[in-house]
């Protein structure tokens, strides 16, 4: 009789380690189940910024890739917009840019996305200008704090000196998903041109964006992780 009460507790205890376990395993990903579109701006004929033949649309998209790789590490279910040189536009666009962005807006409501990054590089005249920095439209209340969450993060993580700003662009207008333009630096710096295009600070821009974007949904979602 005490052997068979033995049995019982330890079955139990077993039981209970188990579903522990998977508690713990669950509450290890914070991005577990977020589904994230990751859009490569530009992309076929439309490059971009470009200096000589160093185009924004390859390295948007080099980026975007490491955006996705640590997005899933961290749980997230990741779409893309594009994965190859190409754009959204159809041959029956008259408006091939729009038709293309519209395109980008249809996928993110498809796919039932709780929220959108768009990955482009800056330019400007003046050279000395550097840094990465997030623009966000007013639609909502979401993209204004999940904009300051990732430049919270540049700033801690790869210096940059600049802040978020709005944007009334077609795209950013006309979504309520929330979501963010991230200018990843300036193709016009001669310093940030280099490191744009080193993987290691690709990766180093692909933490820097999943780390926001974990310290928003903290913010927004009450998850316990803070990075
Ligand atoms: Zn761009």
């Amino acid at each position: 009789m005490l052997k068979k009460k033995f049995k019982s507790i330890v079955l139990v205890m077993l039981c209970l380690f188990i579903f522990s376990i998977q508690i713990i395993s669950a509450q290890s990903l914070p991005l577990q189940d977020t589904i994230i579109m990751v859009d490569p701006g530009h992309g076929g004929r439309d490059s971009g910024t470009y200096y000589g033949d160093i185009l924004e649309k390859d390295i948007n998209l080099e980026i975007a890739k490491e955006l996705e790789k640590e997005l899933t590490k961290y749980g997230a279910i990741v779409y893309m917009t594009r994965k190859r040189d190409v754009d959204l536009s159809s041959i029956y666009d008259s408006a091939k840019k729009r038709g293309d962005l519209y395109r980008r807006l249809l996928l993110i409501k498809e796919k039932n996305c709780d929220l959108y990054i768009s990955i482009h590089i800056n330019w400007y005249d003046d050279s000395t200008l550097k840094g990465a920095e997030v623009l966000y439209n007013s639609i909502n209340k979401e993209n204004k704090v999940l904009a300051q969450s990732i430049m919270n993060r540049f700033k801690k993580d790869l210096n940059s000196n600049r802040n978020i700003k709005t944007t009334d662009l077609y795209m950013y207008r006309n979504t309520t998903t929330p979501g963010v333009l991230v200018e990843c630096g300036y193709l016009s710096n001669p310093v940030e041109r280099t490191l744009l295009q080193e993987e290691e600070y690709q990766k180093k821009l692909a933490q820097s964006i999943t780390n926001g974007i974990i310290n928003y949904l903290k913010k927004t979602k009450q998850i316990k992780y803070v990075l």
